[in-house]
């Protein structure tokens, strides 16, 4: 990357050149105006352009739009000991995300009242690396709270339909999601859902050892495929737009694609760890590969992958859910003990990178996975294209480079991760948000990134 300045009068603050561009169809090369910390103009490379700045991305960088990353606890405030709005926002920035939305549990109050969202809201203020926006929760006891989540500005609802590892978080049964998806209806939001059936995971082995498989067997597909039956039927029955978050059984493919072609309003994600290990490989003990529902076998993932190359997967997204080494629980390495969540935040755009290019995808695919994808079904309607009118987050990514994870160079509160040691491909040279560096040599110290409100342009 090779700037400069220029002496006449600039039509623009930042103009990038970028021989190599991921625009919204496909890949290209232009050049890209930015004014006012929008996109004004995306011409031809050649096309004359001044700008206060230009910066030309070197031979071997492609210029992305910023990946939006809908899955993120960041569990602050009340148990910011596990992750926190500035670390979470900074490890964001350096793996090329410019905008997360943050999920209603782990924290503390959890996001379940206008209340909540206003205390989450004041601690996330001012310390904000990327764009923040925020899901609701729809939790046993609080429907009567969803509509005022929606006018004060939160993404849509998640739910939980078993124990969501946190008792202060309880689970919908079978009427109240009912109940709460015809207020979703009502409201035209969204709801999205942890598909994992109580009554199949009581009656499954319980969790509980090192080894891996037994707690494999501890959540089994069947668990999945019974609850995302259960959610699709639901919306179907109510007309409300349903998403299922991280899908990692196969299974359940064949169904969601069936359901939508009936006209079932549902949109589906899954996440770089269940693309990228199988649960042959890994190691008795390994707790940092422990979430729910969990990483399962070789076939599976191939699966996932063609999920994702016939559309029925719309997005991938990495539902970072770090805690403390010590609730990990690494020392003792008990699957039954150690809490659920794989943390990688800073590392799912080259994860996903890493698997898709050696399957014959390209990065327009990755993008529309991992960018265009989630701010599509989150309704954030100003992210996850290069196209005129958009916010200029952008992302200077070197995709034939390579490095080796080491967790203790990560930006997350806790260096745990199960990619640590991993070779992965791509490399993130900037960060842009709104037109100004938020990683890379140029990034400033201090916190610009802003909290959205659902339907703000
Ligand atoms: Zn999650």
């Amino acid at each position: 990357m090779v700037e400069s300045a220029n002496a006449s009068a600039p039509e623009f603050d930042v103009v990038f050149r970028a021989r190599r561009l991921i625009g919204p169809n496909g890949e290209g090369s232009g050049s890209v105006g930015v004014r006012d910390g929008r996109i004004a103009a995306v011409e031809a490379l050649d096309t004359p352009m001044r700008g206060d700045r230009t910066v030309e991305l070197a031979e071997d960088e492609v210029l992305l739009p910023g990946m939006v990353d809908s899955h993120v606890h960041v569990n602050d405030p009340g148990r910011s000991e596990w992750e926190g709005f500035p670390t979470a926002t900074r490890a964001a920035a350096e793996g090329g995300i410019t905008t997360i939305v943050d999920m209603p549990l782990n924290c503390l109050p959890p996001t379940i009242d206008p209340g909540a969202l206003e205390t989450k809201r004041g601690v996330a203020s001012g310390n904000v690396h990327v764009d923040v926006g925020f899901w609701g929760g729809a939790v046993h006891g609080n429907l009567d709270e969803l509509r005022g989540l929606h006018e004060s500005g939160v993404y849509g609802f998640k739910c939980f339909l078993l124990h969501s590892g946190v008792d202060e978080f309880p689970p919908l049964d079978t009427a109240e999601l009912e109940r709460a998806l015809r207020t979703v209806a009502e409201l035209d939001a969204l709801m999205i859902v942890h598909a994992e059936d109580s009554a199949a995971i009581e009656h499954a082995p319980s969790a509980h050892g090192e080894n891996y498989r037994d707690f494999l067997a501890s959540r089994p597909r069947g668990a999945e495929n019974t609850a995302i039956a259960q959610v699709l039927e639901a919306a179907r029955r109510t007309g409300a737009r349903v998403h299922i978050l991280h899908l990692s059984s196969s299974d359940a493919l064949p169904m969601i694609a069936s359901a939508r072609a009936d006209g079932v309003r549902v949109t589906v994600e899954t996440c770089p760890h269940y693309l990228s290990f199988v649960s042959e490989e890994i190691p008795d003990g390994a707790t940092q590969f422990k979430c729910c529902p969990p990483v399962r076998e070789a076939g599976n993932r191939e699966l996932l992958w063609r999920g994702l190359a016939e559309g029925t997967i719309d997005c991938v997204v990495s539902d970072h859910s770090p805690c403390t080494p010590e609730l990990k629980q690494l020392d003792i390495g008990d699957f039954g003990v150690a809490w659920g969540g794989v943390s990688s935040l800073q590392l799912g755009l080259s994860a996903v990178w890493t698997q898709a290019r050696t399957r014959g995808f390209g990065l327009a695919e990755v993008v529309s996975w991992m960018s265009a994808g989630p701010a599509r079904v989150s309704g954030l309607r100003n992210k996850g294209a290069i196209s005129v009118g958009a916010d200029a987050d952008l992302c200077v990514f070197a995709p034939d480079s390579a490095y080796v994870v080491d967790a203790n160079e990560l930006h997350h509160r806790n260096a745990v991760t199960a990619y640590h040691g991993r070779a992965l491909a791509g490399v993130v040279r900037s960060t842009w948000l709104r037109g100004t560096p938020i990683a890379g040599p140029e990034a400033g110290a201090a916190p610009t990134g802003k909290l959205l409100n659902r339907g703000e342009v």
